[in-house]
């Protein structure tokens, strides 16, 4: 058809991190799993197992149960990360308390394709992703070959962790039972 060009927006891989420690946290990281899948501009989504781990920060508060989600989607990172704030309000995640403190769903973009970002709303990769089992052992089971922009291998990040970290993480729910395919 002369003069009609359809633009296709790039689809770029991008990862999600899942928390919560509060009112029920597996129902809870389950339903936002359900919620992502059913988020139009989120496709081919795919969960890790979920894992329960020790709280960062604030030590008098329960486990958190983690995840982290592959999805393909043409968002930006700033438009994934509006989209996953919307869906953490609409769990009733409050705002305003202590940092790491306990909450009813945290949703953090980890990877967005190669993007390196750096402001002040945003940082990608997340800035912490290095340091914390409970994101790295879900990433690899996700993909064990991906390489982190700016960090390396993921592989190597692994190895770097702590073996007491390691050992503190623990499957609550296999990847290959949980959540819907
Ligand atoms: P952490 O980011 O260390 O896991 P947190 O998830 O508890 O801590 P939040 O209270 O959820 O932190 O978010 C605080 C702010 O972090 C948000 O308002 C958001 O603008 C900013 N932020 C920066 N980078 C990211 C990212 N990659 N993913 C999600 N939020 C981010
Ligand atoms: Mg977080
Ligand atoms: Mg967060």
């Amino acid at each position: 058809m002369e003069g009609v060009f359809i633009v296709s927006a790039k689809l770029n891989t991008v990862y999600i991190g899942l928390g919560s420690n509060l009112q029920q946290p597996l129902q809870q990281v389950m339903r936002a799993v359900d919620a992502l899948r059913g988020t139009a501009d989120l496709n081919q989504v795919r969960c890790s197992s979920l894992y329960r781990s020790l709280p960062l920060g604030p030590q008098d508060q329960p486990d958190f149960i983690n995840a982290v989600v592959e999805a393909q989607t043409t968002l930006s990172p700033h438009a994934l990360l509006a989209v996953l704030q919307a869906l953490e309000n609409d769990f009733g995640r409050e705002r305003g308390g202590e940092r790491w403190g306990p909450r009813v769903l945290d949703l953090d973009v980890l990877l967005h394709a190669d993007t390196v970002i750096s402001s002040e709303a945003l940082v990608v990769p997340h800035p912490q992703l290095h340091r914390r089992a409970f994101v790295l052992r879900p990433l690899a089971e996700l993909d064990e070959n991906l390489s982190i922009p700016g960090l390396g291998s993921l592989q190597c990040l692994l190895s770097k962790l702590s073996p007491n970290d390691l050992a503190a993480l623990e499957i609550v729910q296999p990847c290959s039972t949980s959540l819907l395919s």
